[in-house]
């Protein structure tokens, strides 16, 4: 197949030139004394982007949802009770892991497309006047509906139930795109994964902990191994890893972070909005809706498109693939056949965006779904000319 494939998943996402070669290196010796200079580099970098200067990051050879995990054992003695929303896919898999590790999750339902419920949480933690409950999961940027929560809206929530509660919020489709105030929410531990808004490969796990969560550390009575962060912290503070660190992936966030800090944060989110903007003109304009369900719930890093009933999503995303060399999600669990998504986070800008939308209106068609040819690219184009920061000389 010429040309090349345009990968609009939202995840793994498209990974620059620059990240791709700064991980074409001979494999190094980690133990070496001059490698806790990457590490320093990495780890005193890595908190600016979510947001905090006093949140202390950890890297695993892993993927995201590892961090799931690693976050829950190092802070939650076995048996522990947790609050969750259930507003999508992501929410639910966090909730299940909490659960296979033996955890409790008092669960708060709500149709998918919307997005946490405030007032059920406060008043799930205004009941619990004995503080059992010892976390809230918190899914930032639900991926499969695209719905991105509001986290400061949740922390006030907890606020007002003066509980103490930790607060654990996966960020894996929203950290390094999105808005993201780990200090000013009071987050305790963040999750990530390299492969979305960090535009690198799968492979690194991403947690940052607030000096809370530090402090409980040695406390913790639950069971860790791999993911224990007391050995991480301890050969971190040296520059070095408790095991082989994945060398290559680190390589490739030194280069991600650089061009996020060149780029700078508020202008990596500003794109992020002006794009998604642009993507949603284009849904609009061929007459689809977007699965969540109201405009301040809306993603800047993923559409989830509902298609009309009778059509099959499936086909949109199998017709683009095979035909016009397009990947696109997937509806997952209760959305399949129902949503197609788009992702429009990390390494993207407009004419990207513009094949991508080219190419799901042509399979939109080819599936037997009437819309206007050309009416979503040229909606997004005027968004994008609208709204562009490049001044006309
Ligand atoms: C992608 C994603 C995950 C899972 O990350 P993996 O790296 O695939 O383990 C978890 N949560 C959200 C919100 C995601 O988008």
């Amino acid at each position: 197949m010429s040309g090349h494939h345009h990968l609009f998943i939202p995840g793994p996402t498209n990974v620059p030139e620059r990240v791709l070669r700064a991980m074409v290196r001979a494999q190094e010796d980690h133990r070496a004394a001059t490698f806790p200079t990457l590490t320093r580099s990495l780890l005193e970098r890595l908190p600016a982007i979510v947001g905090s200067t006093t949140a202390t990051p950890f890297l695993f050879a892993s993927s995201g949802s590892a961090m799931w995990e690693a976050a829950l054992i190092n802070t939650v003695n076995p048996g522990g009770r947790l609050l969750a929303p259930r507003f999508g896919q992501f929410s639910h898999l966090f909730i299940q892991t909490a659960e296979k590790l033996g955890y409790t999750v008092d669960v708060l339902d709500v149709p998918w497309g919307e997005g946490p419920p405030l007032d059920a949480i406060e008043a799930a933690l205004t009941a619990d006047s004995a503080h059992e409950i010892q976390g809230v999961l918190l899914v930032h940027n639900e991926t499969a509906t695209g719905v991105t929560s509001d986290v400061g809206a949740v922390r006030a929530a907890m606020d007002r139930a003066k509980h103490p509660a930790l607060l654990f919020v996966d960020g894996v489709s929203s950290i390094a795109s999105l808005h993201f105030a780990m200090d000013a929410w009071r987050v305790d531990c963040a999750i990530t994964g390299s492969q979305k808004g960090f535009m690198m490969p799968a492979g690194l796990g991403i947690l940052y902990c607030s000096p809370r969560v530090m402090a409980g550390l040695d406390a913790v009575r639950t069971p860790r191994a791999y993911f224990d962060l007391r050995a991480m912290r301890d050969n971190n503070v040296q520059g070095f890893f408790p095991s082989t660190p994945a060398t290559t992936l680190l390589w490739a966030l030194d280069e991600a972070l650089t061009m996020l800090h060149e780029e700078g944060m508020p202008q990596v989110i500003a794109r992020h909005h002006r794009l998604a903007e642009g993507v949603r003109r284009a849904v609009h304009a061929w007459g689809l809706r977007l699965c969540a369900t109201q405009p301040s719930l809306y993603s800047d890093t993923v559409s989830a498109v509902v298609v009309p009933d009778g059509a099959d999503a499936r086909r949109v995303i199998d017709i683009a693939h095979r035909r016009w060399q397009l990947a696109l999600g997937s509806g997952l669990a209760q959305l399949a056949g129902k949503v197609f998504r788009i992702g429009h986070l990390g390494d993207v800008n407009e004419l990207m965006l513009a094949g991508a939308l080219a190419g799901v209106e042509a399979a939109l068609l080819d599936a037997g779904i009437a819309v206007t040819p050309g009416s979503g690219v040229a909606a997004a184009t005027a968004s994008w000319r609208e709204t562009s920061p490049v001044a006309l000389g």
